[in-house]
């Protein structure tokens, strides 16, 4: 069969050609992430799984061809094993993978058994700690330490049932995320880095970025990504592979080939020149940055009907100008551009 080829080049207006999807199928979390901060609440009309799988193939035909699914927590959204085979259906219209974010709480075995069934090619995982007390830190404002060990056997479990399912981390189809925010768990990037290690996975350490409004991030909290690596260089010896073209995270290669360790630099060292990524939240608004505070909404469009909504995607893409992590700086200096940026929980990170 003669591979997929996208039906027009479609460029934004500084020349970025789309690739991946980010399709947020809820809002609701069971964890509250310092760097999320979930509300809890649904947005408005949420799309039906149905109209999930007309915009995806709609978008795979434009060039969208990695879909990745997220929230929220994704494992809550109740018929995903059934969405995800719906999805893998859509190879033949140029979707090429299937990834998803999880905090694993809820990965059982059978779970993940069944979405690496259904056609689920990828999972990340998110645990920002090793101990008890550090995911206390990590997964509830003033949790106990019992909630930090419960989370942690949970991500633990979750590791092991996906590599049991089939997602080989060797083939980069299993990672571990982890975000790092100064003070709280940064005395974790060497015990991450070592738990990784020892199970085996790739790690993509995270630097705290300035998303949503209740975070209350400050400039202060970020460990740039160059102090994490001499960080971890410091105990294991790491060589530089770079950044692949259009990926959030530059990888590093341990010396004595023990695996694979990833650092995405949002902050201090901005991707958007060669970002593809469009986000859509669960009720159908496409947002062109994590940043964006102006979404466009998806729904009429894609009830009347393929052609309209093909339209409306390419409009809202060919018009893209975002680069927010690049003038992130200049930005915060203006005393009158305060920026206005969406929940974290509703895009999908
Ligand atoms: S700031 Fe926006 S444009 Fe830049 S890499 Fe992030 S999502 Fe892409």
């Amino acid at each position: 069969m003669a591979p997929f080829s996208p039906e027009k080049l479609l460029r934004d207006r500084l020349g970025r050609p789309p690739g991946v999807l980010r399709l947020s199928l809820t809002a609701r979390c069971n964890l509250s992430c310092p760097y999320c901060c979930p509300d809890n609440k649904e947005p408005e009309g949420l799309l039906s799984d149905t109209e999930r799988v007309e915009l995806v193939a709609v978008a795979a035909r434009l060039g969208f061809s990695k879909l990745r699914l997220t929230g929220g927590e994704p494992l809550l959204h109740p018929s995903l094993v059934e969405l995800v085979r719906h999805l893998a259906g859509l190879r033949r219209d140029g979707l090429q993978e299937i990834a998803m974010t999880s905090n694993g709480q809820r990965l059982t075995p059978l779970l993940a058994r069944d979405l690496h069934l259904a056609g689920l090619d990828r999972l990340t995982l998110s645990l920002d700690g090793t101990t008890a007390g550090s995911v206390a830190r990590m997964v509830a404002p003033a949790s106990k330490n019992s909630r930090g060990a419960h989370c942690l056997e949970a991500a633990l479990a979750a590791l092991e049932a996906a590599r049991d399912a089939g997602f080989e981390p060797a083939c980069g189809r299993l990672k571990l995320n982890a975000v790092i925010i100064r003070g709280r768990n940064d005395d974790q990037v060497v015990p991450l880095a070592g738990l990784a290690r020892r199970v085996g996975v790739e790690l993509r350490l995270i630097e705290a970025m300035d998303v949503g409004s209740r975070n209350g991030w400050s400039p202060s909290q970020v460990i740039s990504a160059d102090e994490i690596v001499r960080r971890i260089a410091a105990v294991w010896p790491l060589e530089p592979m770079g950044r692949a073209t259009h990926a959030t995270a530059a990888r590093w290669r341990y010396r004595d080939g023990q695996g694979l360790l990833a650092t995405v630099a949002s902050i201090s060292q901005p991707f958007c020149g060669d970002c593809n990524r469009l986000r859509i939240t669960a009720n159908g608004i496409a947002h062109t940055c994590l940043f964006s505070a102006e979404g466009s909404d998806l729904r009429q469009p894609l009830r009347a009907g393929p052609d309209v909504l093909r339209a409306a995607l390419e409009t809202i893409w060919s018009e893209r100008r975002d680069r927010y992590s690049e003038e992130r700086a200049a930005r915060l200096q203006s005393p009158n551009s305060a920026p206005v940026h969406p929940e974290m929980a509703y895009l999908g990170g």
